[in-house]
């Protein structure tokens, strides 16, 4: 399942770094994130002030480490990058903390997942400046107050209601990254095939959008797979009518749906009538863990309105049974 997953691959990890916007003017979309971003930015600057602490938040893919990049850039200051998971013990966050210098940024992703010492341990970093490091061991350990460069602190977690509130108030702003409208990951996919010396024609890349679930990450890398189907089955060009062949044959249908997606409504539909039935007996039919179809099909489902979960189980919308072009029962409740 690569091509519709908003989590970055291997692939996607060699060509990211070339495809980022630099600067704050080249970001596509997030026009209220952007704009209040350089506020936040400028105004700092103007009081020759480090700027708040920044967190940002949004599913994978939508451009937050872009985002945090474009920061450090602006600002002319170094960035350093880490996350939660890589933050062990408070130990390694100490070590990056005392470590910065006046002005830097650091950017913490997938800030929810860090250990909860290191996390206590940035409470008073992010406020007070000051780290406590804690020299020796057993009962003869003394805490040691170490004062740390004034820095910018950009979080980043795919939930904002995923943080503790004492640490999630820390933080002077908090960016919400949305979906990209289709006009805007149009541009996004225009920029890239420049940046990689293909011709994307106007209709190719309205194309390519609409398939790609509002995020960048999948646009860029369903524009990769359509520019291998034209070097190699037509003339490189990117046509409509190439991009359209080649997504068919990677299997991801005109709102973006993979083939677990369609399973999985298939089974909603034909198996139970359209729900409602549970997550368990769902999966079993389309012969996925439980998980994997709630947490990988279904939060795309729920979001582009074809189903729904209510207390009883997984129910289809119309739109569910429009897709598919199917009939919905004459006794459905929608
Ligand atoms: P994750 O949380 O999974 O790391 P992310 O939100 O940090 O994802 P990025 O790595 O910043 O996402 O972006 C993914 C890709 O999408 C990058 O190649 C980037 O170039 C592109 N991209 C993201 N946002 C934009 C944008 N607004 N304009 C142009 N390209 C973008």
């Amino acid at each position: 399942r690569g091509l519709v997953s908003a989590d970055a691959d291997l692939d996607d990890h060699a060509v990211e770094s070339a495809l980022r916007p630099k600067t704050l003017d080249d970001f596509v979309g997030q026009h209220r994130v952007r704009e209040q971003l350089s506020l936040v930015l400028r105004s700092a600057q103007r009081r020759g002030r480090v700027p708040d602490h920044v967190l940002m938040s949004g599913l994978p893919g939508l451009g937050k480490t872009t985002l945090a990049m474009i920061i450090a850039s602006e600002l002319g200051a170094p960035l350093r990058i880490t996350s939660g998971p890589a933050i062990e013990r408070s130990g390694d966050l100490a070590a990056i903390l005392s470590s910065l210098t006046e002005g830097e940024v650091v950017f913490l992703d997938e800030i929810h997942r860090m250990a909860r010492p290191a996390e206590e341990m940035l409470y008073v970093a992010m406020e007070d400046l000051r780290v406590d490091v804690v020299v020796g061991k057993g009962p003869g350990a003394t805490s040691v107050p170490l004062d740390i460069a004034p820095f910018t602190l950009v979080g980043a977690t795919t939930r904002a209601g995923l943080l503790p509130a004492p640490l999630r108030d820390r933080f002077g702003f908090v960016a919400q990254m949305d979906f990209y409208e289709p006009a805007e990951l149009e541009q996004i996919l225009r920029r890239s095939a420049t940046l990689l010396g293909v011709e994307l024609s106007q209709d190719a890349a309205a194309e390519i959008a609409g398939r790609s679930r509002g995020t960048p990450r999948i646009a860029n890398r369903l524009l990769r797979r359509v520019r291998d189907y034209a070097e190699i089955r037509a003339d490189g060009a990117l046509s409509r009518e190439v991009a359209s062949a080649a997504l068919d044959l990677y299997e991801v249908d005109q709102q973006g749906l993979d083939r677990l997606d369609r399973a999985v409504l298939h089974a909603l539909l034909r198996r139970f009538g359209g729900g409602p039935v549970g997550l368990s007996t769902l999966a079993v039919s389309v012969g996925e863990e439980s998980r994997t179809v709630e947490e990988v099909a279904e939060p795309f489902l729920v979001r582009s309105g074809l189903i729904a979960r209510t207390p009883r189980g997984r129910v289809a919308t119309a739109g569910a049974w429009q897709h598919l072009g199917l009939a919905p029962p004459p006794d459905a409740a929608f």
